[in-house]
């Protein structure tokens, strides 16, 4: 019925047509800054009150002002998941999945424009952009592809003078709180895996990058899904994020984003309100502290070369960044010396013309990545960075590595999110086992090693709920590398992986005796 699915290819930007095709694509998009209102029901609804989203290469651009929605507003959007779930729910599976894989083809035609949306509003360059434009893409092709099959009864054994059935079904209407770091694939993965299964959502965005998000519910539109089935609720996460995650009537939450807010939203969605029926279902992903070790039997240069990649692709701002590089004693000085070299020789500057190394989010954002810096220089040796970069009034950071960090550090333990990599001295590979264990954190990790018993280790030790081995520690493909942390890292909902819509079903079993 469908292709197999593969993962979304990206684009050689190497290639001067492809560059100039992106290129072309940003003028496009600079041309349309405009005003998007919440979608409520299908519908457009102004608020009166704007949230304005700001170029973080050039904060005096204004890329875009989308309607803030107030409770009244969340209230609304509530009750129209409601009203769309009873026809939604009822849908088969296999139509289900052609609204998605029409959502994909809408997505893949608009890929450079979107990238672009993603440049200007998020400061990633064409590559990052891209990427996270192809994995919204996957997210699409992968759950349509899911929806079949949870709609297929679940095998049971058989018993005599019965007929025994247990098949899914979908929970409800629930709400979707995604970050602004990936902010189309994560939005849409957590977006459309409930409503591949059959539920109804209302999605809250960052108020980082709601531009995206609303060009995305353009897409929601062309592709033909029922009025209320996706809603559109830009808002403030103390005001209506609040509210919708205590409302009795949430079915779910689809949560992705600090471990601050996650175990703030955890509690408050453990509380049951007067008239609610349910247990909420809340799935909570969230932050990482994650580390690469080198041991002396590595390909240096390959691991020096992943380690920068992985701890400044995007600034830094990924919760799979190699934040912890730990290098055993007796390649630490070598292994040092070219990531020192690696990080000095990248480049920093605007998303638009594609430098390797961009603006971080937002004024604060940088400010707090700054403080956490400035605490790094008291008890670790700053190599390279540490700096803002002024241009254009962005919020650039330079990469920024420290060295001789101990394992307890602040600058070890803490996420800051952003360009900054610790780097900690083992001992030994059983040092390095136990440091890389040492946070609260799990979600990625990696070694890089060419002995098999430690490759076997790692396998096991390694608390983490993506392990990379030999390679870099970011960049989780959709339907290969099913993509969820251990311990504070969250619920290891496992995005892209293939269990992932049965999270907001549940399964009814019928018995029926014949005589
Ligand atoms: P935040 O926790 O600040 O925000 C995430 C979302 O929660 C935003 O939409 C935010 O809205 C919303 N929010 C804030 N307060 C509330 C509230 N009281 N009730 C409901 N919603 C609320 O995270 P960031 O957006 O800064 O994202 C970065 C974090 O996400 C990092 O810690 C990173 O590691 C993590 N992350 C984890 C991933 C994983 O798979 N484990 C993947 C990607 C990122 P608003 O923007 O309006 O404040």
């Amino acid at each position: 019925m469908f292709e197999p699915y593969v993962n979304e290819p990206y684009s050689d930007f190497t290639d001067t047509r492809n560059a100039d095709a992106y290129r072309a694509a940003i003028a496009d998009v600079r041309s349309r800054f405009t005003q998007y209102p919440l979608i409520i029901g299908g519908e457009p609804v102004e608020t009166g009150r704007e949230l304005e989203s700001i170029n973080p290469a050039r904060p005096a651009e204004i890329v875009g002002t989308v309607s803030l929605a107030d409770q009244g507003a969340a209230q609304r959007a509530l009750d129209a998941a409601w009203a769309a779930f009873p026809a939604w729910s009822r849908v088969d599976g296999v139509a289900r999945a052609r609204h998605l894989v029409k959502l994909a083809a809408i997505l893949r035609a608009r890929k450079y424009e979107l990238s672009a949306w993603e440049t200007i509003e998020a400061s990633k360059n064409y590559l990052e952009a891209e990427a996270d434009v192809a994995e919204a893409i996957d997210f699409c092709e992968y759950y349509a592809r899911q929806a079949v099959e949870v709609s297929e009864p679940l095998p049971v054994y058989p018993y005599p003078g019965e007929d025994n059935e247990s098949h899914l079904v979908p929970i409800g209407a629930g709400i979707v709180i995604p970050p602004w770091n990936f902010p189309l694939a994560i939005l849409v993965g957590m977006t459309v895996g409930p409503v591949a299964a059959g539920n109804t959502v209302v999605v809250k965005p960052a108020s980082a990058t709601p531009v995206i998000a609303a060009e995305f519910m353009k897409a929601v539109e062309a592709a033909g899904f029922p009025p209320g089935v996706i809603n559109f609720l830009p808002g403030a996460g103390s005001e209506v994020g609040d509210f919708l995650v205590d409302h009795p009537r949430t079915r779910f939450v689809n949560f992705t984003g600090s471990m601050e807010v996650g175990l703030r939203i955890a509690q408050r969605a453990s509380v049951v309100h007067d008239g609610q029926p349910w247990l909420k279902r809340a799935y909570m992903e969230m932050g990482g502290k994650d580390a690469l070790v080198v041991d002396e039997t590595a390909d240096l240069e390959a691991a020096a070369a992943a380690a920068v990649v992985g701890a400044f692709g995007f600034q830094g701002q990924k919760c799979s960044a190699m934040s912890r590089l730990i290098l055993v004693d007796d390649v630490y000085d070598e292994v040092l010396e070219r990531v020192v070299a690696l990080t000095e020789a990248l480049p920093v500057g605007p998303a638009e013309d594609n430098v390797r190394v961009n603006a971080v989010i937002t004024a604060s954002q940088q400010h707090s990545i700054l403080s956490d810096i400035d605490r790094g220089r008291g008890e670790a040796k700053l190599l390279v960075g540490g700096e803002a970069v002024d241009l254009d009034g962005g919020y650039y950071i330079q990469p920024t590595v420290f060295g001789d960090v101990g394992p307890d550090a602040y600058i070890a333990q803490h996420e800051i999110f952003g360009p900054v990599v610790s780097v900690l001295r083992a001992r030994d590979f059983d040092n390095a086992v136990e440091i890389f264990n040492g946070t609260q954190y799990g979600l990625t990790g990696g070694l890089f090693s060419s002995r098999r018993d430690r490759i076997e280790r790692a396998r096991q030790e390694f608390h983490v709920g993506n392990l990379y081995i030999n390679r870099k520690i970011t960049g989780a493909l959709v339907g290969v590398q099913p993509f969820g942390g251990f311990n504070m890292s969250g619920s290891n909902a496992k995005a892209g992986g293939p269990d992932y819509l049965r999270l907001f079903m549940e399964m009814k079993t019928v018995a029926e005796r014949w005589l």
